[in-house]
């Protein structure tokens, strides 16, 4: 019984005859607040009346306690888990209907109360373990999965009216409502899924019951996967990215080719779109440790990243067919490798993790120097910490600040007239470009600065990511 339910229905009934006509909100507001007064009055003294007659009563297990919980119409379920009558293995229903048989026959006039319309303790919902049963096996239908874990929603006052009838009238010891009915809905669900396991967590689906609409809501868990991928050709941006002129809005515009996208194709779409199709996900996302620029290849043993694929129908992918399918899809553009199960724990791991990195990058200068003096004046940032301020070139959305980041080593000069290449091994976050042209100046020490001259990029790729 929820006391505020006549309230709520008298609150009702005045907003919908206001509405129509010219409703003054605060016409009968000086009535409506007395009339409310006094019915509260009555109502709580209904219910103190209500305590003190429950006081005369003694608790299961005592056989007039069980007759009043039998009275006021207690289904056989909670009867059997607030009856205070233990019975080893055998379901709460059965339990129940073997304390009502006994208390009839003690008793052959027990019979329950006529006002009694529902269960006091559940409100009927162990009557609906079936219909609650169906409703999830229908909601996870055409869905892989072994492990799920059900919560529960239920209104606060059914939650406390149940605590306190349950302390009034159960046995000491009686289990609550919510993990009684959660451990009926799961052993009823299994006998209709077998070979699916309930679990506390990690779940691969997450079912919420509400009590109150017995409404089922399923989330199927997002599915990760761990791999590492090499960027072959220049040109292709780590993510998706919606159109500049349209924002990939209304199925695109003719700049992007009805596509909605500035580049045709992304690491993220050449990796995923072929994860999405064979585990029926509903949308993917893109975590890399890191990113090169667009115009900067990846080789080397390759990037780490982890795909997160929503909603997946399917969960046992053959891995090594996948990785075929999307290297020979995005042959000379991406390759994969190493791809294994993955989980949100390590998307965090990769993004946080510092690694360095090597690059190979060459460059254009117009230097006066002998090669021996360009490779002297190059090898000598080896170990330097550079002060590298914000470069201009993403300053619209970093803040300016100077960073430090050290240059670990450098090797492989090579010296063709003014055509030069080093490979760079530095901290993770160094700006490489910036290293060689110097930003005008904004990175110190720069190449640009020791050979004295402008240096023009000319090309960059990730050489290794040294990352485990
Ligand atoms: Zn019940
Ligand atoms: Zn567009």
């Amino acid at each position: 019984m929820n006391p505020d339910s006549e309230e709520d229905d008298d609150w009702t009934k005045y907003a919908d005859t206001g509405y129509t006509s010219s409703y003054d909100p605060w016409a009968d507001m000086v009535p409506a607040t007395e009339l409310e007064e006094e019915e509260f009055d009555e109502e709580f003294e209904e219910f103190d009346d209500e305590h003190s007659t429950r006081r005369d009563i003694p608790r299961c297990p005592a056989p007039s306690g069980i007759e009043n919980a039998i009275r006021i119409g207690t289904c056989n379920h909670c009867l059997g888990r607030v009856a205070g009558v233990r019975i080893a293995g055998d379901p709460l229903q059965i339990v129940g209907e073997r304390v009502r048989e006994k208390a009839l026959e003690r008793d052959s006039d027990l019979k329950v109360d006529e006002e009694t319309d529902c269960c006091p303790f559940c409100e009927d919902l162990f009557r609906e373990l079936d219909l609650i049963a169906n409703r999830i096996v229908t909601a996870v239908g055409g869905v892989e999965f072994t492990k799920v874990q059900l919560g529960i929603h239920f209104s606060k006052d059914h939650v406390a009216a149940e605590e306190v009838l349950r302390s009034t009238l159960a046995a000491t010891g009686s289990r609550p409502l919510k993990a009684t009915l959660s451990d009926a809905i799961q052993s009823t669900v299994a006998e209709k899924l077998p070979g699916i396991t309930w679990v506390k967590e990690r779940p691969e689906i997450m079912l919420l019951f509400d009590t109150l609409t017995l409404g089922v809501n399923a989330d199927i868990r997002a599915l990760f996967l761990y791999g590492r991928y090499r960027k072959l050709e220049r040109g292709i941006p780590q993510t998706r990215w919606p159109c500049r002129a349209c924002r990939g809005r209304d199925g695109g515009c003719e700049s992007c080719n009805g596509t909605g996208q500035q580049y045709p194709f992304s690491i993220q779409s050449l990796v995923c779109e072929p994860m999405v199709e064979s585990s029926g996900a509903s949308s993917d996302a893109f975590h890399g440790m890191g990113r090169e620029d667009i115009d900067v290849r990846c080789l080397g043993d390759g990037r780490p990243f982890v795909a997160e694929l929503k909603s997946p129908l399917r969960r046992t992918l053959d891995l090594e067919k996948l990785t075929k399918s999307i290297n020979k899809a995005a042959e000379n553009q991406i390759e994969i490798h190493g791809l294994r199960l993955s989980n949100r724990a390590e998307v965090s791991r990769i993004k946080e993790t510092k690694a360095e990195k090597s690059y190979t990058i060459r460059f254009n200068g117009d230097h006066g120097f002998t090669d021996e003096e360009v490779s002297t004046r190059i090898q000598s940032l080896s170990g330097k910490v550079l002060e590298q301020q914000t470069p201009q070139r993403v300053a619209h959305r970093r803040a300016d600040k100077i960073r430090k980041r050290k240059v670990v080593s450098i090797d492989n000069i090579l010296i063709e007239d003014d055509e030069i290449q080093f490979d760079v091994r530095c901290e993770s976050g160094t700006y490489v470009k910036e290293l060689v042209h110097s930003d005008e100046g904004r990175t110190n020490p720069s190449v640009a600065a020791l050979l004295e001259t402008d240096c023009e990029v000319i090309l960059l790729d990730v050489k290794d990511i040294h990352a485990d």
